[in-house]
């Protein structure tokens, strides 16, 4: 644990919390916020209080379990990295992580980077793209890992929060952590001990310190990320934009598909929401998914 202190301490739960943790195989995550007792005979922390989670990721312990594994808890920001080419990321793939990041109540950013690579036409599509996510209110960075665009402003954004990096594989995740901060792979070896390696569990997250302050959170893979249990009438709801004007359908349980008086097919129509965000949201709804191998944290 790290304690505000500036210091690490080993720490252990007492007894009495496993016991509690009935829906979860796991207590505590990374990312919790823990009160502790030291221990002045061998310096080390037993854990009195779990603070209550603002947010977190949990996975299913197996498919037909109700049982799930927190990952990581307490999450500032989920930096959604797209490239709009070398490799491409489609919208339908940007919807999908932002549909789960407003189902874990992750504010998400997203991180455009690669901008070096851009001619003018990536430059007309990427503003195309860009206002698109802006008036549904996400914040759009430009970025490129390689030319050290606009990093200095990723570092302020990350300071003093817990960031989450996803996107698919090959867009510059690590790239990106690198150059806010040259020296974190240094200083891994450092805070290895900080990894929640839960006793009866195979993943496990670790959380690094920036050094202006702040935290990357690194997860073993984002298919977690992608397997949030939402029924088909909530899927909207993590439309900021649908969700605005649903409570205008005729039908309460509206599916916004083919029902008479949808407020969310009449705005598509009079171009308030996007057409292609209206068709992202089709296809999660028909379970139309990309593969969940595509999904990738860092
Ligand atoms: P990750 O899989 O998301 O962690 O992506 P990596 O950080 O491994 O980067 C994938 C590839 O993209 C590497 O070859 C990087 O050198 C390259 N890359 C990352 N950021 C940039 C960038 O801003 N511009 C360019 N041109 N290449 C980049
Ligand atoms: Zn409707």
């Amino acid at each position: 644990m790290l304690a505000t202190d500036g210091q690490s301490y080993d720490c252990r739960l007492r007894g009495s919390f496993r016991m509690k943790g009935n829906k979860s195989t796991n207590p505590i995550a990374v990312g919790d916020k823990v009160k502790f007792t030291l221990q002045p005979s061998d310096n080390t922390g037993v854990i009195t209080v779990i603070e209550d989670r603002k947010n977190c990721i949990v996975r299913r312990s197996t498919k037909l379990s109700k049982q799930t594994h927190v990952i990581a808890a307490n999450i500032d920001q989920n930096f959604v990295v797209v490239t709009l080419g070398f490799p491409r990321t489609s919208t339908g793939f940007i919807d999908r992580i932002l549909v789960t990041s407003e189902a874990y109540h992750i504010p998400a950013v997203l991180v455009f980077n690669k901008v070096d690579l851009y001619n003018d036409e990536l430059w007309e599509y990427h503003n195309e793209i860009k206002s698109m996510y802006e008036n549904i209110g996400y914040k759009c960075l430009e970025v490129s890992a390689k030319e050290k665009i606009n990093i200095d402003v990723l570092r302020a954004q990350v300071k003093d929060k817990i960031t989450l990096f996803t996107g698919h594989s090959g867009v510059g995740k690590s790239a990106l952590i690198n150059s806010v901060d040259p020296d974190l792979k240094l200083r891994v070896g450092d805070v290895s001990t900080w990894s929640m390696k839960g006793k009866h569990t195979t993943t496990f997250a670790e959380i690094f310190p920036f050094a202006e302050g702040g935290y990357v959170i690194d997860t073993p893979g984002i298919k977690e990320f992608g397997m949030v249990n939402f029924s088909k009438e909530e899927i909207t709801h993590f439309f900021p934009e649908m969700r605005e004007v649903l409570h205008n359908c005729r039908f309460a349980n509206c599916t916004h598909e083919h029902e008479p008086s949808c407020a969310v097919k009449k705005a598509v129509e009079e171009g308030i929401i996007n057409e292609t965000r209206y068709q992202n949201y089709l296809n999660i709804l028909n379970g139309r998914e990309m593969e969940l191998q595509e999904w990738e944290t860092r």
